[in-house]
């Protein structure tokens, strides 16, 4: 007979990028308390250690950079070498660029940094864990942080709105691939959500951006947080969404799916 609440990873190994803090650290605890081996890649050594030492079930941190492919190759193989296998990788490193100059003012340079992590790193991290995920032929999940920012215009930078539009596509793209062998990928987009990229020095506290968070959002009595965004990751990277792939999971309060001009259409017809 099953168990009452069956863990929803025992027995399965996942990579989290950018799993030091923010939404991968709280993805990083839920996974492993859901029976996961966490391997934290992320360039912050010291916190990302700290988070898998001191997680519920066994973890290791590897220093990995995922604009550097290389990096990345090597955080696969870590997994592999030390705990024996590949099944989840949650890609959701990122970086959010220059926040207060405007189109006009781009600056190309960081707009290159904020594609080279946001989608470069993503597809490295899709094509080294896919990889291991076919050749191992177990199938596998891959789950990749985008945003609100991949579907609306407005809601964050130029080239962080890029950077995320791309990388959906990247991720529909892979699941068209990848699904040959099993492997399945999709992308949680969250809206704004208080961590070190969103309450960047000059911009909202955490406590202004969960009420502008909340006043947008058209669920109320919620207030979004990482471990709302770390429980749909989890959904994507569990075996509960096993005929699910190519899909865009958004945790925004209505946000992107209600058009605000129509929203009271009962009410604007009526009258
Ligand atoms: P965060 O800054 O707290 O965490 C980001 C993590 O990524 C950090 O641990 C950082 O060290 C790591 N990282 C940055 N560059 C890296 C690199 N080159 N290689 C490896 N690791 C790197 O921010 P967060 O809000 O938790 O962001 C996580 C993801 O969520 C990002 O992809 C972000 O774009 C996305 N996101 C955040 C929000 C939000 O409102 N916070 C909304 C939508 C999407």
């Amino acid at each position: 007979m099953a168990a009452a609440n069956p863990m929803k990873l025992e027995g399965k190994v996942a990579i989290i990028t950018g799993g030091a803090r923010g939404i991968g650290e709280a993805a990083a605890r839920l996974f492993s308390a859901q029976g996961a081996i966490v391997v934290i890649a992320d360039v912050q050594d010291a916190l990302g250690r700290s988070v898998a030492a001191s997680l519920p079930r066994p973890a290791t941190f590897v220093h990995c950079d995922v604009r550097d492919e290389a990096q990345v190759a090597t955080a696969v193989a870590h997994a592999v070498e030390a705990h024996g296998r590949l099944d989840v990788l949650f890609s959701n490193a990122g970086v959010i660029g220059p926040l207060l100059s405007g189109f006009l003012d781009m600056d190309l340079t960081a707009l290159d940094d904020v594609l080279a992590v946001n989608v470069r790193g993503a597809a490295a991290a899709i094509k080294h864990a896919g990889r291991e995920m076919a050749r191992a032929g177990r199938g596998g999940s891959i789950v990749c942080t985008a945003s609100v920012a991949a579907i609306q215009g407005g809601m964050a930078p130029a080239g962080y709105t890029a950077a995320k539009h791309g990388l959906l596509g990247l991720a529909k793209a892979a699941a068209a691939e990848l699904g040959e062998a099993g492997v399945r990928v999709n992308c949680v987009s969250p809206f704004g959500v208080a961590t070190r990229l969103s309450c960047a020095e000059g911009l909202l506290g955490p406590e202004e951006l969960e009420k502008f968070t909340s006043e947008a959002a058209y669920l109320k009595g919620a207030v979004l947080n990482v471990r709302d965004v770390a429980e749909a990751a989890l959904f994507l990277a569990s075996d509960d969404s096993a005929f699910i792939t190519g899909h865009n999971l958004v945790v925004d309060g209505g946000v992107t799916q209600i058009n605000p001009a129509t929203s009271k259409f009962t009410e604007i017809v009526a009258n």
